[in-house]
């Protein structure tokens, strides 16, 4: 049974671009007989707030999407996270990293002048200045990072399906070890605050959720090969990728959770249908499905 899921996190308003989101991957559930589930990703509580969630299942609910199961909340997850990244330390994949962005910046700049550092889905890739030569117990107080080299050492290339904008037609990707040395690095998957990272808690919750589909920006398109090593080495079943293209404003710039302008509550106030809002995005009526 095919099984979709909005992911949200509830840290500013619903606009245009979480609406198209999540009717894609409601109607493509629903149409197939599927489910549809909701997780409120909350990982970051200093910025996450109860308004905002509140006001995320009333646009849903408006926008005449229903959702099965109970709500998923990562705020609520942390045993399920600290277990997977015991099973990840267990076999030395894992190291302890007290680095700082600044440091970050500072080392990936200064071991060759002139030589631009390199910028992966997290951004600067991690230079490596924590890393053991040898597998070594991570500090409680540091943030856990990816051996990206001991995490590849027994496969040579990572998979995963992207369905077209169709919805039906699949393509591999395939993801070779130098694009995870090279191009994405070792990657943290806990803060220093001992919190999940997003790409651990992500991979985690899609498998507890036994999610078949993952419907999500191409924002998130450079994450993905992150997403599958992890579902690889945590012998999770890999989901059916689609990334959709992102809902831009008239002058080409994609939509952020401050732009208000396209909030879902504001054209609600102003008297839109969720049939308008389904259009204003170039997708279907509820009617046709
Ligand atoms: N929580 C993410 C967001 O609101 C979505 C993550 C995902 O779909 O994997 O952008």
């Amino acid at each position: 049974m095919i099984r979709t899921r909005f992911a949200p996190s509830p840290t500013g308003p619903l606009h245009l671009g979480h609406a198209y989101s999540a009717i894609i991957a409601h109607d493509f559930a629903r149409r197939q007989g599927g489910a549809f589930l909701l997780r409120i990703e909350d990982l970051d509580q200093s910025r996450a707030r109860p308004e905002w969630e509140a006001q995320i299942f009333d646009d849903l609910a408006w926008l005449g999407l229903t959702w099965d199961g109970p709500v998923l909340r990562q705020a609520a997850r942390s045993a399920a996270y600290e277990a997977a990244l015991s099973s990840l330390s267990d076999r030395g994949l894992l190291y302890g990293c007290a680095c700082s962005r600044r440091d970050i910046a500072d080392a990936a700049s200064a071991p060759q002048e002139g030589v631009e550092p390199i910028w992966g889905p997290d951004g600067l890739i991690y230079p490596g200045t924590c890393r053991p030569s040898k597998g070594s117990t991570p500090d409680d107080r540091a943030a856990r990072r990816l051996n990206m080299t001991a995490a590849l050492s027994n496969c040579s290339k990572i998979a995963f399906q992207e369905l077209a904008t169709d919805l039906q037609t699949a393509k591999n990707h395939i993801i070779n070890t130098s694009h995870f040395i090279d191009n994405i690095g070792d990657v943290a998957l806990s803060r220093r605050s001992g919190d999940a990272a997003y790409h651990l808690a992500v991979v985690v919750d899609d498998a507890a959720q036994h999610i078949t589909h993952v419907v999500r920006g191409a924002d998130l398109l450079g994450a993905t090969p992150i997403h599958a090593l992890l579902q690889h080495l945590l012998n999770y079943r890999t989901p059916i990728y689609h990334h959709h293209a992102l809902i831009r404003d008239p002058d080409g710039k994609r939509l952020a959770k401050r732009d208000d302008a396209k909030a879902i509550a504001k054209f609600r106030g102003e008297g839109a249908s969720p049939d308008n809002i389904r259009a204003m995005i170039g997708l279907p009526s509820r009617y046709k499905l």
